[in-house]
């Protein structure tokens, strides 16, 4: 035990051991093996982050924009230069091909910290001159403290997502990544304190949600929570937080519909669906598990798309070949297994994949699965209905544009959806009726971070990205000025 790293809690500055003294065990999911502890921290760890976090916010909040913004960008540049150590970590951590992790997380995790150190040097407010006489003018103040609460899927991407826009906007944070991968957010917490971040601006509580999470959201001094998770914990956190009248932005889970027509573009959609199905082993909140095919192209699609999600190569994520790496736990492993065998009681056949892979070597024991492909769900059923993230997508067969916009929009949940077509008409028309917070027409994952991005019904409330993120950030006062 001894021999393994223990992630600790960083408060003002500094590493700090949990107050209770008790570790959890964190696995590496590619092996099944235990690989390090992290701190169960509990509401006294988080009451002194919040104490070090308010005593730094004064300080914070007044330094000039540019100066705060330097302390960003430095930490994107300190991160850059750290690119592959931090790969190779959150692979370790979350069972993700190091190549994706090498591509995507990490990078994207610099461009959060970049993109808001450049935002918030643009940031304006609003004025309304309102006659001759009499100006209102809105100050947008930083908000004091805010809770970032992240999970586990895209662990550095996501938090970082959350704390470089309110850390921007002037807010000291007190965050919490899931206890299930806690290893980059430690990692960067030290990384920011060597960019010059101030003791107090950031601190990162590791824990429990019903601990550390709940504690965040109710504790008094944290006056926004910024959360991504699954949609029962962004009710629960709704519930305790909305009655203490803390701001709250929710980014939960998804059922994605990908609209196929039968004019796409064909080898292109067949590639990006691929990859929308089954990048990060299913396990993002924007994967599409919903293929809605037209006729005329199904058998077609469903032989392809068999062949290319059967040929995927699942293995070791260190393996440079690896495409598809482990799921993240031993639990979320089962629980995607029992949701294939609920997928059969329900009428559904799989085509393809569903079954335990065992790698030779050091991956004998890891949590890999291959990716399954269905057909014959019936669109009510809860296999249907119900986020299974994981690597499994459902096939459906549609007829019209009405008939596959009203199957897409026939779930609790509106996060992301995806059309293919070569009709620009339709293209509009669809992207305008489907129920989601975005539409991406003819590809997938193409991110802007200035563009507004979250869910409507169940997948969330609140908008990130761009200005969005930074007025979430703030607090805006209307100043009403009368000239004598
Ligand atoms: P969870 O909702 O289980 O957990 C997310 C975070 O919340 C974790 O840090 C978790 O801690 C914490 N938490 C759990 N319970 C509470 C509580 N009562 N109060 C405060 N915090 C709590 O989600 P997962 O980690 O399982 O992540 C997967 C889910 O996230 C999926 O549903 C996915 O769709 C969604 N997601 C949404 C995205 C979006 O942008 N809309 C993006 C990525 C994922 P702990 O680890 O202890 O449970």
């Amino acid at each position: 035990m001894s021999e393994q790293p223990a992630f600790l809690n960083f408060i003002n500055g500094s590493f700090a051991a949990p107050a209770s003294g008790g570790y959890f065990a964190v696995h590496e999911p590619a092996t099944g093996q235990i690989y390090a502890t992290v701190a169960a921290s509990d509401s006294r760890d988080v009451a002194r982050a919040c104490e070090a976090a308010e005593k730094a916010a004064p300080a914070w909040c007044a330094m000039p924009t540019e100066k705060r913004a330097a302390i960003l960008d430095t930490i994107a540049s300190k991160l850059e230069s750290q690119l592959e150590r931090f790969a190779q970590a959150e692979s370790k951590d979350t069972g993700k091909p190091v190549s994706l992790a090498r591509a995507v997380d990490i990078p994207r995790a610099v461009s959060n910290f970049r993109f808001f150190a450049g935002a918030i040097q643009h940031f304006a407010s609003e004025c309304h001159p309102t006659s001759s006489d009499v100006l209102n003018y809105t100050l947008r103040h930083p908000l004091g403290v805010v809770g970032c609460i992240s999970p586990w899927n895209l662990p550095l991407y996501l938090f970082t997502w959350k704390i470089a826009p309110a850390l921007a906007a002037g807010n000291c944070v007190v965050a919490k990544p899931s206890e299930v991968t806690p290893a980059t957010a430690t990692m960067l917490a030290e990384l920011c304190a060597e960019a010059g971040l101030p003791p107090g601006v950031l601190n990162v509580v590791h824990g429990t949600g019903l601990e550390v999470g709940e504690a965040i959201c109710t504790h008094p001094t944290i006056k926004a929570i910024s959360f991504t998770g699954g949609t029962k914990t962004g009710a629960r956190i709704a519930s305790v937080a909305a009655p203490l009248f803390k701001k709250l932005s929710l980014e939960l889970g998804g059922k994605n519909p990908v609209l196929i027509f039968d004019d796409a573009d064909f080898d292109a959609m067949l590639a990006t669906t691929l990859r929308s199905s089954f990048s990060n082993q299913g396990e993002i909140c924007l994967c599409g598990s919903r293929i809605f095919v037209q006729d005329g192209i199904y058998d077609h699609f469903k032989a392809e798309f068999v062949k290319r999600a059967k040929a995927l190569r699942v293995g070791d994520p260190l393996d440079a070949s690896t495409e598809q790496g482990a799921l993240v736990s031993e639990q979320h492993h089962a629980k995607v297994r029992s949701n294939l065998d609920l997928a059969r009681n329900e009428g559904g056949t799989i085509l393809c994949g569903g079954e335990v892979i065992t790698p030779p070597g050091r991956c004998a024991k890891g949590w890999f699965l291959a990716p399954a492909v269905m057909e014959g769900l019936p669109h009510a059923c809860r296999t249907s209905q119900e986020e299974i993230f994981g690597p499994v997508a459902s096939l459906y067969r549609f007829k019209t544009e009405e008939e596959a916009v009203t199957l897409a929009n026939d779930t609790p949940y509106g996060l992301a959806s995806v059309v293919w077509t070569r009709s620009l008409d339709r293209a509009h028309r669809v992207a305008a009726n489907l129920h989601a917070g975005i539409t991406w027409v003819n590809c997938w994952m193409v991110r802007d971070l200035r563009t507004p991005f979250g869910g409507v019904k169940q997948s969330g409330v609140g908008r990130e990205g761009g200005w969005e993120a930074l007025r979430f950030f703030t607090e805006p006062k209307n100043v009403c000025l009368k000239l004598s």
